[in-house]
């Protein structure tokens, strides 16, 4: 037997509770891992609060991501003892995931942890950080360098937005930082390398079609008026790399930055992100990431808080990353 949270659902309210459950309750997989580390990300929240239609069928397991060490698997690609790392695929979704001292998956979903990775590291960045790492990367590929300008990441002191200030900064970008809470995070932020913070309010405004042009790139994980203002801020031939929704799905935006300006949006997705882009951005965020980013912007928790941190997430009240020791 072992600890794991399991999410049921009764009259359409979600209900997470740690639970033991044994090797026999877990899904069909050809590799079954022994999880040392979660992490809480967005949709995490979203998935343990019930607030966002994420889990289809209950009970159960949330944890969109994990690393551990596999106990065994009938996949020639994984031996016993090897350390992998998951995240996406539908993981903690519809496939019972990470929030659980034991997961069964499909080897297809696992990459090998790094030789310059551990269990605690690897869930540090988890799917907020390798979707920073994405972002990064794209906006990279679509040109976009230091001497630029600006570049600005939205929802700043989240998971993504912390990962995604320091990688810009490690690059050598000018980062400005937009939150809804300078006061509180305004050095945190400054600290990861923000050269300025500016207030969401800023941004979350009826923008005009095109405004002043402020932005040689941005990296989004908010969404909305936030992302549209941002996108009729654009510098000419600017890319947005978009991650995120956590001020809401719409996007009021016009066709005027595209047309007149010759900005570029980036979707940007880490779920069902190939397998060779997958690893070519772990190497790469594990290279960037100073140590100091795992000891600032860090906290651990275990299994039992999950439900508590899943509310903050949700409310916006997490800075940085939260680690799930299991
Ligand atoms: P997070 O840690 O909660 O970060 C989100 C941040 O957004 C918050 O810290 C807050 O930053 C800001 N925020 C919160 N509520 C807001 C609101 N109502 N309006 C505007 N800003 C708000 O979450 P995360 O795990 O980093 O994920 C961020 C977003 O990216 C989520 O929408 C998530 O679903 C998405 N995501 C997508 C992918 C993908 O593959 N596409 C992967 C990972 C995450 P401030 O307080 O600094 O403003």
């Amino acid at each position: 037997m072992f600890n794991a949270l399991v999410l049921t659902q009764e009259e359409k309210a979600t209900f997470a509770e740690v639970r033991q459950i044994q090797e026999s309750d877990l899904p069909d997989g050809e590799v079954l891992v022994r999880v040392a580390c979660s992490s809480i990300n967005y949709k995490d929240g979203l998935a343990v609060t019930g607030l966002g239609k994420i889990i289809r069928n209950f009970p159960m397991v949330p944890g969109i991501d994990f690393a551990g060490e596999v106990l065994e698997s009938s996949d020639k690609r994984y031996q016993t003892g090897d350390k992998v790392i998951l995240t996406g695929w539908g993981v903690g979704e519809n496939h019972w995931g990470g929030l659980a001292q034991k997961a069964r998956v499909k080897a297809d979903w696992l990459v090998p942890m790094p030789s310059s990775c551990d269990d605690q590291k690897a869930m540090k960045i988890g799917t907020a950080g390798l979707t920073a790492m994405l972002c990064v990367q794209a906006l990279q590929t679509a040109g976009l360098k230091p001497s630029d300008g600006d570049v600005l990441v939205t929802g700043a002191s989240g998971g993504v937005g912390s990962v995604a200030v320091t990688l810009l900064t490690q690059l050598g970008y000018s980062v400005v930082a937009s939150s809804g809470r300078v006061e509180q995070n305004g050095s945190y932020l400054k600290a990861l390398g923000a050269s300025s913070v500016i207030d969401r309010s800023e941004l979350e405004i009826d923008a005009r079609p095109l405004e002043k042009q402020r932005w040689a790139g941005v990296v989004d994980t908010v969404g909305n008026k936030v992302l549209a203002t941002a996108l009729a801020q654009m510098q000419y031939g600017g890319a947005a790399a978009i991650c995120g929704l956590a001020g809401g799905y719409a996007l009021p935006t016009t066709v005027m930055p595209f047309i007149l300006r010759g900005v570029s949006i980036l979707g940007i997705d880490s779920v069902s992100c190939p397998y060779e882009k997958r690893v070519a951005a772990w190497e790469q965020v594990l290279a960037l990431l100073p140590n100091r980013f795992y000891q600032e912007a860090c906290e651990s928790i275990t299994l039992e808080q999950v439900a508590e941190y899943a509310q903050k997430i949700v409310k916006g009240k997490i800075t940085g990353r939260v680690l799930v020791r299991l």
